[in-house]
C-alpha cells in the first residue's frame, strides 16, 4: 500500500478556536453588519480572512525570541538577520523595516517621482497606492491567460515581454525607475513566475538600462512552483532556485508576514550602493535606526530563523500541498473555483456558485456570509465590494471576477481543517439554488470601503 502524506511537523503548543452554533453566528454576523471585518477573532471557528502575519512559528523562531538583542544600534539579532538575506537573496545591501509596505514606502521614496511609469505583473494593492501616492502610474504587463480562470496555465504570474517593450518604447528611460516583478503574484491568485520569464524581463531590462526589484513577499511559494513545473529545476533546491531568481534583479522588497514566517515585519534588499545610500536616510526618518528599521530584535531573529525554513522543502511541500489539497476537494465535489490552484489560497468563483443572486447584490459577499454562517469559517470578498466606486461616476464597478478568497495561514490548521472547510462549502453548494436575494449597502467610506461598510440583508 502507497503511504499517504503526512506533515512534516508535530504540534508543541495549541490555541484553542472557538466552536459556535448555527444560531449564535446569525445573531453575530447581524450585529457585525455582514461585515466580517467587523467580527471579532473569538466568534471565528476558522479564520481564512489572510495569510499575512498569521501563521505559526517553530520551537527554534520561539527560541530565538529569548535570545533577541534589543540593543539601539549594532544589534546582533540585526547582524543574523543581515548575513541570512545575503545568504539567501544574494543582495549585497539590506534595510529592515516593519513590514512590507514600509519598505514600499522606503524604496519608492528613493526612486519614484511625479510622471514616472512602473510597469510590471498585476502590482499588489499597497505597491499600487505608493505608486499612484507619488503620482505615478503602475502598468500591468501581466500575460493575458491570467485574466482568464478557464485557461491552465503553468507560470500565471508572468509577464507578456512584448507589453513590458512596448511600456520600454513609449516612455523615456527617465521616466521607467524600475520594474516591479512581484512572486508570486498575489493580485493574479497567488500564481508563479518562471525563471525562464524572470530572465527574459531581466534581460530586456538590461538592454533598456532600467532596473528590475521583485516584490519578493512569496518568493519560497514560487520557487516550490518553480521546481515543480519548470524544465531543468526538479532537481535543485529551494535555496538555489532562489539565488537564482534573485541574481536576475537588482533588488527586492519584502512582507516578512508572508513567506518569512513572521508575524510582524519587513525588509529592503539591494546591489546598489548610492540606492541603498539615499533609501538609508528614508529608512531613519520613516521606521527607525538602519540596525532595527522597526523591528524587535528577538523578531529579527526570528525572521532569520523564518527565512532558512521557508526555503526548505519539505516545510513547502506541507504548505502548498495543503491548498491544493483543499482545492482538489472542492473540484472533487464540483464547486467552481480558480485553477490552478495558488500557492496561499484558493478562490471561490461566485459567479457560477450563485449566478441566481443578481450581481447588483454583492453575490460575493453573500457567499462569504453565508460560509460564515454555515461553518464559522472567515474568507473574503475580493469582488464588488472591493473593487468600491468609481472615482468620478460614483457607480459601483463590476469586476470580471467576483470570488471569495480563502487564504490559509501557514503552519496553522490540519487537514482535517481542510476537510471542514469543504464540507461546509459543498453543503452550500447543494443548497446554492434556494439563495435569491443578497445584500444591500447601508453605509460605506468614500475611499477603502470594504473594512468598515455595512450591510442589510434583501
Ligand atoms: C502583503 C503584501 C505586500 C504588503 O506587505 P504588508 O506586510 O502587508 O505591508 C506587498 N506585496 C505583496 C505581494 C503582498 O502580498
Amino acid at each position: 500500500m502507497e503511504l499517504p502524506y503526512a506533515e512534516p511537523y508535530k504540534i508543541k503548543m495549541v490555541e484553542t478556536i472557538n466552536r459556535s452554533t448555527k444560531e449564535q453566528r446569525l445573531k453575530w454576523i447581524k450585529k457585525a453588519h455582514y461585515n466580517l471585518f467587523n467580527l471579532s477573532s473569538d466568534k471565528v471557528f476558522i479564520d481564512l480572512l489572510t495569510d499575512s502575519g498569521t501563521g505559526a512559528m517553530s520551537d527554534k523562531q520561539w527560541a530565538e525570541m529569548m535570545i533577541g538583542d534589543e540593543s539601539y544600534a549594532g544589534s546582533l539579532s540585526f547582524k543574523k538577520l543581515k548575513k541570512t538575506v545575503k545568504n539567501i537573496t544574494g543582495f549585497k545591501y539590506f534595510l529592515p523595516t516593519h513590514q512590507g509596505r514600509a519598505a514600499e514606502n522606503v524604496l519608492f521614496s528613493t526612486l519614484v517621482k511625479e510622471g514616472d511609469v512602473v510597469p510590471g505583473n498585476s502590482h499588489f494593492d499597497t505597491t499600487k497606492g505608493h505608486i499612484e501616492f507619488r503620482k505615478a502610474t503602475a502598468i500591468d504587463c501581466t500575460i493575458d491567460e491570467a485574466f482568464d480562470t478557464s485557461v491552465v496555465h503553468p507560470f500565471k504570474g508572468n509577464i507578456d515581454i512584448k507589453k513590458l517593450e512596448s511600456v520600454f518604447n513609449k516612455y523615456p528611460k527617465e521616466k521607467i525607475p524600475f520594474v516591479i516583478l512581484t512572486i508570486t503574484c498575489n493580485s493574479a491568485g497567488g500564481q508563479p513566475v518562471s525563471v525562464k520569464n524572470t530572465k527574459e524581463v531581466s534581460e530586456l531590462c538590461k538592454k533598456y538600462g532600467i532596473p528590475l526589484y521583485f516584490d519578493a513577499a512569496r518568493f519560497s511559494e514560487n520557487a516550490y512552483f518553480i521546481k515543480k513545473r519548470e524544465e531543468g529545476y526538479a532537481d535543485k533546491t529551494i535555496k538555489e532556485i532562489v539565488k537564482e531568481v534573485f541574481s536576475y534583479g537588482d533588488g527586492m522588497t519584502m512582507s516578512a508576514k508572508k513567506d518569512g514566517l513572521v508575524n510582524m515585519g519587513g525588509f529592503i534588499a539591494l546591489n546598489n550602493k548610492e540606492v541603498f545610500k539615499q533609501a538609508t536616510v528614508f529608512n531613519i526618518m520613516f521606521e527607525g535606526f538602519i540596525t532595527y528599521g522597526g523591528m524587535n530584535g528577538r523578531d529579527m531573529g526570528a525572521l532569520a530563523v523564518g527565512l532558512n525554513e521557508s526555503t526548505e522543502f519539505n516545510y513547502l511541500e506541507s504548505r502548498v500541498e495543503q491548498v491544493a489539497y483543499l482545492g482538489q476537494k472542492l473540484v472533487d465535489y464540483g464547486v467552481p473555483v480558480q485553477q490552478p490552484f495558488g500557492g496561499h489560497a484558493i478562490y471561490l468563483d461566485a459567479n457560477k456558485f450563485v449566478p441566481t443572486i443578481p450581481r447588483e447584490e454583492y453575490r460575493g459577499q453573500a457567499l462569504a456570509v453565508e460560509l460564515y454562517v454555515v461553518g464559522g469559517i472567515r474568507g473574503v470578498e475580493i469582488g464588488t465590494v472591493l473593487a468600491d466606486r468609481d472615482p468620478v461616476t460614483r457607480e459601483n464597478r463590476y469586476p470580471e471576477l467576483e470570488l471569495v478568497r480563502l487564504a490559509i495561514p501557514r503552519r496553522t490548521y490540519t487537514n482535517n481543517h481542510m476537510d471542514y472547510i469543504a464540507a461546509s462549502i459543498k453543503n452550500i453548494y447543494d443548497t446554492r439554488n434556494e439563495a435569491k436575494s443578497g445584500y444591500i449597502i447601508s453605509d460605506e467610506a468614500p475611499i477603502m470601503r470594504h473594512f468598515t461598510v455595512k450591510f442589510k440583508k434583501i
